[in-house]
């Protein structure tokens, strides 16, 4: 195996790890969320969560396919008992460290003159880009509204 490759492949599992992150933590936020009966808010974050798994799957899919191994190891810890506020405090930054470490990747991908992965990384890049946003304007809402919002948030998803 090449250097080139090598270094693709560990670019590959680091953005794995944080998929795994994500995808844990905001499986405990929406059954958390449901909980309490906010199910509007754990319907957007099921959804993201599932969004994360299809990221996860790429990235393996694309590392095996040039010889390495899917890691199966989130890269830090879950949180748990948050309140919405530090729900959506935690997401966000799990969205934002995110896009600087795709950024960061989608360029080690083109030094290393693989197109194909780097083409992945902005890809998700662009679905990171949506969450971060729909995470942004929830906070903005929370901060601006406090409880009138979070009661818009409560009974079913639709
Ligand atoms: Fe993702
Ligand atoms: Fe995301």
């Amino acid at each position: 195996m090449s250097k080139d490759t090598k270094k693709v492949i560990d670019l590959l599992n680091q953005a794995r790890a944080r998929e795994l992150t994500a995808i844990l933590q905001y499986m405990v936020q929406h059954y958390d969320l449901e909980n309490q009966d906010y199910g509007k808010l754990a319907k957007v974050i099921k959804a993201t969560a599932i969004v994360e798994m299809k990221h996860a799957e790429a990235l393996a899919d694309r590392l095996v396919f040039l010889g390495g191994t899917p890691t199966s190891k989130p890269d830090a810890e879950i949180k748990k008992n948050q309140s919405i506020g530090e729900m959506i405090a935690t997401d966000i930054a799990l969205e934002d460290q995110a896009i600087k470490m795709y950024n960061e990747a989608a360029l080690g991908c083109a030094e290393a003159s693989d197109l194909v992965s780097k083409d992945l990384f902005e890809k998700i890049l662009g679905d990171e880009d949506g969450h971060l946003d729909d995470f942004q304007n929830i906070k903005d809402h929370v901060d601006k509204l406090g409880n009138v919002y979070l009661a818009t948030l409560t009974g079913p998803g639709e």
